[in-house]
C-alpha cells in the first residue's frame, strides 16, 4: 500500500497540485500540519486535502493560530500578516475543516505530530540532540514529523548513536532502527531547493521514498501580492527559504 506524507502546504496550492500529479495513485494520505499560513489558496488547499483517501491530518501552529487557539503575538510579524489577511478570506467550510484537525495521532507503528513527540506545536527538530530527546516521548517505533520545513531522518544505530540523514529526491530509506522523520514542505520548503517535497511510504517494500517536484511559482507569487502578504513570501518560494 501506498501512502503519501505530506506536510506544511502553507496555502500553496501549485505546489499541492504538483505533488498530488507527481504521486500518482495512493491508498492513503497523512498530512502532518499547516495547510494555512504564507500561501494565498487556504480555501483551495482544503478543499482538496479533504478530499484525499483515507485522510489523517494534523493541526500546525499557523492553523491554531488562524483558529484563535493560539496568539499571533507568538509569530514573527510578516507571518502574523499573513495569518490576518487570510482570516478575512477564509470560508466556513476552512474552519470547518481546521476544527477537526489533531494535535496528535497514534497508529500501530507510527506516531504523527507537526512540531515534535514532545511539543506537537511549536518545536523545531533540527539537531540529533533534540531528536534524542524527543524519540524519548514516542511509544512507537517511529515518528514523523513537519514544522521546520526540511526533509530530514533522525534514526538510532545499533551503538544507541542518533544519525542525521538529509534526504535527496529519489532516496528510498529503510528504517534501521528507531526514527523521526520529516518529508520536507510542500508549499514553503526552506532548505534551498524551492522544489515541492514529498514522502511515499510503501509498506510493502518497508521504504520511504523522498521526492522533490517542480511547480509554477511565479502565479503563486502574484496572488501573494495581490492579497497584500508581505512580499517576503513571494520571494523566499523562489530560494527555497
Ligand atoms: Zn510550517
Amino acid at each position: 500500500m501506498r501512502t503519501l506524507v505530506i506536510s506544511d502546504i502553507h496555502a500553496n496550492l501549485n505546489a499541492l497540485q504538483a505533488v498530488l500529479a507527481d504521486a500518482g495513485e495512493v491508498e492513503q494520505v497523512w498530512f502532518l500540519g499547516d495547510v494555512v499560513g504564507y500561501g494565498p489558496d487556504p480555501n483551495e488547499c482544503v478543499e482538496i486535502l479533504e478530499n484525499l483517501p483515507n485522510l489523517q491530518a494534523l493541526m500546525g501552529n499557523h492553523d491554531a493560530a488562524l483558529m484563535g487557539y493560539i496568539s499571533i503575538d507568538r509569530f514573527n510579524r510578516e507571518a502574523a500578516q499573513a495569518i490576518e489577511v487570510q482570516s478575512l478570506i477564509v470560508t466556513q467550510k476552512t474552519i470547518d475543516f481546521l476544527e477537526l484537525l489533531r494535535i496528535k495521532i497514534e497508529l500501530p507503528d507510527l506516531t504523527l505530530v507537526h512540531g515534535s513527540p514532545r511539543n506537537p506545536i511549536w518545536e523545531y527538530v533540527l539537531s540529533p540532540a533534540a531528536a534524542r530527546v524527543n524519540l524519548e516521548h514516542v511509544e512507537t517505533y517511529g515518528c514523523l514529523i513537519g514544522h521546520s520545513h526540511v526533509p530530514m531522518i533522525f534514526y538510532e544505530n545499533e551503538d544507541g548513536f542518533i544519525r542525521t540523514l538529509l534526504p535527496e529526491s529519489g532516496d528510498r530509506w529503510k528504517p534501521q532502527g528507531r526514527f523521526l522523520l520529516n518529508p520536507g514542505s510542500v508549499g514553503q520548503p526552506r532548505d534551498y531547493d524551492p522544489r515541492a517535497s514529498y514522502v511515499i511510504w510503501d509498506d510493502e517494500e518497508e521504504t520511504w521514498g523522498f521526492k522533490r517536484v517542480a511547480y509554477e511559482i511565479e502565479p503563486v507569487q502574484d496572488r501573494i501580492m495581490a492579497l497584500g502578504i508581505p512580499p517576503r513570501q513571494a520571494a523566499r518560494l523562489w530560494i527555497g527559504t
